[in-house]
Formats: C-alpha cells, structure tokens, sequence
C-alpha cells in the first residue's frame, strides 16, 4: 500500500526514517520549506531524549520529562506528517521504505536517520539477562528493576546474600559513568530516606572495562577526577576487566571471577540499528553506512545517512562520535543538501561545529570540555554547564521546564523524582534459576 496522504500542492516528497536528533533535525529544517513535504516515520509516536535516560533509569526524571510527541513537535506544519511504523526493508534505487506491515513510502529523496542499538559483542547471555540503556523502554524497564531488588530485600534481608544489591555496570563510557554516579547518590540520598527496614550500607557498586581509564576521551587529569569522585561515592571500579558471560543470576568476568547480581547494566558499546543491515548497502565501522561528505551515500543518489546510523568523517577523516550535536547538525545539513539538489544547486560538504563534551558523574560532580580549545572544567561548574546545554537541547518547553524542576529539587532535597515500579515483568525474579548464582551466593558479597 503506498502513502495515502501525498501533498499534491507540494513539488517534492522527502522520506525520514528516524525522529530522534538527525530526523528531528532534518523535518525541522525541511518544514520551512513550503515546496517540500515531508513523511517523517518512526516506531514510537514520540523523540526520545537518549542523555537523560539514565536519569530515568535511576528514578530522578519521569519518563515524560525525556520524551516527546513528534506529532506535537510539528502540529503546526502542515507539510510535515509523521507516521507511525517500523520500516523492516528500504530500496535505495527507488527511495521506497516498506514498513513490517507492508506499507510503503516513496520519495525524490530519503533520509536514513535511526540511530544505533547496544552492541554485547556476542557476549553470551548479554542480549538475554543485561539491561541496556538506549531507549526509554530500556530505562524505564532497568529502574523497574532496581526498584524491584529494593523492594524485595526490604522484606527479606537474606536475599542481599544471593546477591540481590550487587550492580554491575559493563562499560566505563559516559553511560556507565553517569548511571553508576547516578546510582551511588540513588543509593546513598533517596533509598535511605525512603526505605527504613532496608540495610543500604549491603549494596555493591562494580564498574567495569577493558580499558584502564574511564571516559577515555578526556584528559588524564579528568580521568583521575573521576576515579575519585565515584571512589567516594563508594563505587568499586575494576578496570582492566571485563565481563565474558551474564546470567539470570550472576556476571563472570574476564579475570574469572563471579559475582551474583540480579543486575547487570550493559553501556558496553553501540552499533548501527538493524535498518543499516536491512537496506542492502556496504557497512562500515561499526555496522554504518559510510556517508560522503555531502551525506548522500556512495552509489545511492537522493539517499543521504546522518546521525549513529552513519559513518561521518571529521576533519582528520576519522569517524565523528555518535553525539547528539553530530546528529542534529547532520540531519539539517541533509536537509539543506536536499534543498539545494531540488533547487539545481550543488550539496555542501558536512563541517561539524564541535561544542565540547562532557559527562555528569552525580550529584555537584561533572566533567565538560567546552570552546574550540576544548578547555576542561570539573565539577560544580561542569554540573551547571551540563545542566543549561542538556535543558537547551530538549524538544519542547514543558519538558525543559518540568526537567530543570527536577533537576532543581534533586540538588536541594532529599528525595529523589518518581520511584515509580511499572514493570512488574522486570522487577519478577526466580531466586532459584541460575545454579550458577546459588553458588556463588554469599561468596561475591564478601568478596567484593
Ligand atoms: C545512554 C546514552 C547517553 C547519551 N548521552 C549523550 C550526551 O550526554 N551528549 C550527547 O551529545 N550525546 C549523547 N548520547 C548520544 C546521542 O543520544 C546519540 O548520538 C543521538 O541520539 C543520535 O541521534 P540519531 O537521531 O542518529 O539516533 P536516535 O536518537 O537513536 O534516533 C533514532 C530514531 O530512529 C527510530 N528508528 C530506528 N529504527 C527504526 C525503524 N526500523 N523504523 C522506524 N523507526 C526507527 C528510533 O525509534 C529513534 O527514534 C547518548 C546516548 C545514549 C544511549
């Protein structure tokens, strides 16, 4: 079936797989062209604010504060339509993207916007037992399951023998850095005041990576930075190590050791989403399509990758992170690209304005690199900077509000946002299902 809702008045069709920062970036920068409509399709009905989730995940932020309608975003253009679907398979020589339930869409020019999905580099029993953190649903589905151990061992104390306050995080990446930071001041300042029979002080904290640094990235200075602020917080880092299997009940890992967790977080690492494997083109690094410098794709004319789905050279002609500000820059220069070929005018080449990185370690403490210098700045300061680009970068008003409202209580209160368990399939747990983990019950504890 082909899209009942063409435009007739309109001279061109674009088609956007993807609403997260480079779709959301294109359609807005398309919408102010009244010759163009645009299909802009997404599974979720909503734009998920991916730096925030772990935020989510550790009960600060509601999941409204990080997600947003599309159909809102663009309820004024009427040139714009968005749709909900999952597109299972495109054909890059006709522009036509079919949905999995057979439902196609054709344009003069398709953008492939849809971001990545976590990558367990074949870890056995990772995709099964870990909880990643790359979509809402991920969030939402981890703090069910913290909330869910917490609950348990309120009225049973025993449990913490099998394990049952052991997290472990997978990857010392700003994902797992900002959800262990976040999970220590979780830990240390709302479960206190809110749970009275339970014995927080038997929690454990283990993050983990191959690497022997976190936030590789930064400086050594920023590394060591780090090291101590989630030292502080009492959170065990065990670098040079990683995790080679993950049960229901327990994580071996790479030095051999066990521990029994009935949490395991994955910030291990990402990849290309699937829809990068399903559109019959090379895959680079990564499993992305490898984008030209006008991010058309080589072979492929009116076919453009911006944002985690592509390949994006920088300047040294290394790959560009997968970075919100990549995405959302790459997506409008597709779109003024597309503009240009509808125009007869030659594409420009893509040129990234880096802004800086940084990362949120918890309470008061953060890292920023900001400027052209990328002049380092730690803590207090860095937390504020975090917060005013983070608030900057979100979709609409009501979340920036409503987001800064939280963040705000967070730093002056004792009590955390909504500790809401909804996930009752996430907090469910078989205590006798892993053999694995009734063996080493007790032992990764007093290990540890
Ligand atoms: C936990 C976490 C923390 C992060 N923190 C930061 C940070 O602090 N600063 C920063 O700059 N960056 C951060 N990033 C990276 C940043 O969020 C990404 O680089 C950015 O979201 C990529 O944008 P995108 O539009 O390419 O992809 P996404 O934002 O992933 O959007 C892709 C969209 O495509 C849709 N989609 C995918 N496949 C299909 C399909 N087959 N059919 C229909 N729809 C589909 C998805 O539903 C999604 O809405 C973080 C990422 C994560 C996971």
């Amino acid at each position: 079936m082909s899209d009942k809702r063409e435009a007739p008045d309109r001279a061109h069709r674009v088609v956007i797989v993807g609403g997260g920062f480079a779709g959301l970036g294109c359609a807005q920068r398309l919408a102010e062209n009244d010759d163009v409509s645009v299909t802009l399709i997404d599974r979720n009905n909503y734009h998920q604010f991916q730096p925030l989730l772990y935020q989510v995940a550790t009960s600060l932020l509601g999941g409204s504060d990080i997600a947003h309608s599309l159909r809102a975003v663009f309820a004024g253009q009427d040139n714009i339509d968005v749709k909900l679907a999952e597109i299972s398979a495109v054909d890059t020589a006709t522009k036509t993207v079919r949905s999995s339930d057979g439902d196609e869409w054709t344009a003069d020019a398709l953008v492939l916007a849809a971001g990545s999905q976590p990558n367990f580099f074949d870890t056995p029993g990772a995709s099964e037992n870990a909880f990643p953190l790359y979509s809402l649903d991920n969030a939402t589905n981890l703090r069910s399951r913290i909330l869910g151990l917490l609950e348990q061992v309120d009225r049973d104390p025993t449990l913490v023998q099998r394990g049952a306050l052991n997290f472990v995080i997978v990857g010392g990446g700003p994902t797992g850095v900002e959800v262990a930071g976040a999970l220590a001041d979780m830990l240390a300042v709302t479960v206190p005041a809110e749970y009275h029979d339970l014995d927080v002080g038997a929690a454990r904290i283990q993050l983990l990576d191959y690497g022997d640094a976190l936030l590789k990235p930064f400086s050594d200075t920023a590394h060591a930075y780090v090291a101590k602020v989630l030292t502080e917080r009492k959170v065990q880092l065990r670098l040079g190590t990683g995790v080679k299997e993950v049960g229901p009940g327990h994580a071996r890992l790479s030095d051999g050791a066990g521990i029994a967790t009935r949490c395991v977080i994955w910030g291990g690492g990402i990849k290309a989403a699937p829809l990068a494997a399903n559109c019959g083109l090379a895959q680079g690094h990564g499993g992305r399509v490898d984008a030209q410098p006008d991010l058309t794709i080589a072979g492929s004319p009116g076919v453009y990758a911006v944002g985690d789905v592509a390949n994006i050279a920088g300047p040294d002609g290394k790959p560009l992170p997968q970075l919100g500000s990549v995405a959302l820059q790459s997506g409008k220069t597709a779109a003024d690209n597309i503009l240009a070929e509808f125009g007869g005018k030659p594409r420009k080449p893509f040129a990234y304005h880096d802004k800086g990185i940084m990362a949120m370690i918890g309470r008061r403490a953060a890292i920023a690199e900001v400027g052209k210098d990328h002049h380092e700045i730690h803590g207090q300061l860095a937390h504020i900077a975090w917060l005013g680009v983070h608030a900057s970068l979100m979709t609409g008003t009501r979340d920036k509000i409503e987001a800064t409202i939280d963040w705000s209580w967070d730093r002056f209160s004792k009590t955390g946002g909504p500790h809401v368990l909804d996930r009752g399939e996430a907090a469910e747990i078989n205590w006798d299902d892993d053999p694995a983990a009734t063996a080493l019950s007790g032992a990764s504890s007093a290990a540890s």
